[in-house]
């Protein structure tokens, strides 16, 4: 294993009363910073019956109320277009980025010069330091920036870090490979479907990707870098070493994937993380599964408190491998709140499907599922594409079979599984859509 190195060894390799005490410093100052700056929280506050003088210890954090994405939105439509929870005014903005609004209204976040420049950069540098990546690294990142905060953020902060940058935007996926071999890049960033459609476009006469100087490989915007499956099909297909990156546009990157890989380390010097029972909201002990709550510690622009993710995690408090103490998320982000589903009386996760399916070799890693209404009889249809053209028909049959009975003995469901024709499935450079609920 490669020797770890570290941004601020002090706190990431501290006693867990030290980390906590520099917690509740910076908890404190922030609820004072949002209480005087965001109309948004000052309001919240007041109709809880909270000040920010009432948070002694950590855990009264539990006192204080929630905020959800809609409140965000909710804001931004009543007073266009920044809405009031954000702690600065426009003319100290440099930068805005904005949600996909894939579920709706988008939600705008502007930053003022000190967290673009600053917040953002040590953020990333525990990113750095986690993924091993030097001065001598060169960054490719095949993505259309737009206004996605990920990328932008990253390679800003990378930049800053002495490394070689390559934006890989605006080109067509064969342009892309052909790139990042021209350019010598050896980290690579993308959501895991993207870098395993790229992965599959190579393999059909494209560069040798596992005999290009690609030596790492980040995955962020949907689980699969940290599902088991996933993982092992982008680090063969690449040839590198693959690490999470989590995080989401409204409270920015909060974790990263160290080279012990056993799991996902949350920023806690910069983000106070919470995991709570999605039913009745109360706080989880370590190894159960629950809704990851967040809050920016760190940021001042538009600092978010006690944010509901809808991101399903499992805490472990353990030191890791690695030698921090950073909490770590077990296997990632395992699924969103949102996309699970209850089907003939399991609670069923998209990405345990995905695990499976990743185990099938003789089917391609795309996939969508389609979820019947409650009740309609219909069963819950897996469609997959074979791997590859040369495959006859008694092999994917056999393979159709075998996903049918792994999902029935692992996941509790039995689904129906349908063969679709190669290259039929969508493709996408962002999220991809795998989930579609039928009428
Ligand atoms: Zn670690």
């Amino acid at each position: 294993m490669s020797e770890h190195v570290y941004w601020q060894p002090e706190l990431e390799c501290a006693s867990r009363s030290e980390l906590e005490a520099d917690q509740l410093a910076k908890l404190r100052q922030q609820l004072a910073h949002v209480s005087e700056r965001s109309p948004f929280y000052k309001r919240k506050f007041a109709a809880a019956g909270i000040k920010s003088d009432d948070i002694r210890t950590l855990e009264d954090v539990r006192n204080i109320p929630f905020t959800e994405k809609d409140e965000l939105k909710e804001s931004q439509l009543a007073l266009p277009p920044w809405g009031d929870f954000a702690c600065i005014e426009p003319i100290e903005a440099v930068r805005v980025f904005q949600t996909s609004g894939t579920t709706g209204t988008p939600v705008r976040i502007m930053l003022n010069r000190q967290d673009w420049f600053e917040t953002f950069y040590e953020q990333f540098q525990h990113y750095r330091c986690g993924y091993g990546m030097t001065e001598e690294d060169v960054l490719f990142v095949p993505f259309n920036y737009g206004l996605f905060m990920a990328w932008w953020g990253f390679q800003t902060a990378m930049e800053r870090a002495g490394l070689l940058c390559v934006p890989g935007g605006g080109q067509s996926s064969a342009d892309r490979l052909k790139a990042m071999i021209d350019w010598g890049a050896t980290v690579v960033c993308g959501t895991p479907s993207y870098l395993l459609y790229l992965a599959e476009m190579a393999a059909k006469g494209g560069p040798d990707l596992a005999g290009s100087g690609v030596r790492k490989i980040i995955a962020a915007g949907e689980p699969g870098a940290n599902v088991q499956a996933t993982k092992k099909a982008l680090e063969s297909q690449w040839g590198a070493e693959c690490f999470d990156d989590v995080g989401s546009t409204e409270i920015s990157n909060f974790g990263f994937e160290c080279q012990a890989h056993e799991g996902t380390h949350v920023v806690e010097s910069m983000f106070l993380a919470e995991v709570l029972d999605t039913e009745t909201d109360e706080a989880l002990p370590d190894g159960e599964v629950g809704e990851l709550v967040l809050t920016n510690l760190a940021c001042t622009s538009a600092p978010l408190i006690r944010y509901r993710m809808r991101d399903l995690v499992r805490f472990n408090r353990q030191a890791c491998a690695c030698g921090r103490t950073f909490l770590r998320l077990d296997g990632g982000v395992l699924g969103r709140s949102d996309d699970m589903f209850h089907f003939a009386g399991v609670n069923v996760f998209p990405s345990q499907i995905q695990n499976l399916l990743h185990g099938v070799d003789e089917l391609s890693l795309e996939y969508q599922l389609r979820i019947p209404r409650q009740g309609s009889g219909r069963p819950l249809t897996i469609e997959v594409e074979p791997a590859h053209e040369r495959l006859g028909r008694p092999d994917i049959e056999r393979a159709r079979e075998h996903l049918i009975e792994t999902v029935r003995y692992r996941v509790g469901v039995t689904p129906a599984v349908e063969v679709v024709e190669i290259g039929s499935l969508p493709r996408v450079e962002g999220k991809a859509k795998r989930l579609i609920r039928e009428d």
